[in-house]
């Protein structure tokens, strides 16, 4: 699943977009993919994780996305954490910490208090290399071309 994760990373990365894929699963199927559209939607909230969990709750027709797992390729951010909580989903997977957004430790932890009404499990690192490699070349890439944006 992870696979497919970095797979929408990288149609982020050939849009310009810094390369961050999603996808949401129920019962062993992809019910849903994303990847970071803040650029071309010139939205803060298009953020893969959010994209993913927008489509999910059509597909499901409920915004409870019980007995979900997401896989994202970056640490989720505090936006991200919040509707992953809301949204009541049980499992999140990411790949590489976010250093200056990550809110499962590597900036703040939204996740290290137990939610009072429901469980999530969340755990990081997966493909870490791989997801990493790919920010690295996009930024790389973008600083080459003049990029000056943060
Ligand atoms: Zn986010």
């Amino acid at each position: 699943m992870m696979e497919q994760a970095l797979f929408e990373a990288k149609q982020a990365s050939d849009l310009g977009e810094v390369p961050v894929g999603a996808v949401l699963v129920l019962k062993g199927e992809i019910i849903a993919r994303g990847h970071n559209l803040t650029e071309s939607q010139k939205d803060a909230t298009a953020h893969a994780e959010m994209v993913c969990i927008r489509k999910g709750a059509k597909i499901v027709q409920d915004w409870r996305l019980l007995g979900t797992t997401l896989y994202t390729t970056l640490e989720p951010c505090a936006m991200c954490g919040g509707a992953i909580l809301l949204s009541r989903l049980s499992r999140v997977v990411w790949a590489a910490p976010d250093c200056r957004h990550g809110a499962n430790g590597s900036w703040v932890n939204l996740f290290e208090k137990k939610h009072p009404t429901h469980q999530l499990k969340i755990v990081g690192g997966l493909y870490e290399m791989r997801a990493a490699e790919l920010m690295r070349l996009f930024f790389k890439k973008q600083r080459e071309s003049g990029w000056k944006k943060t």
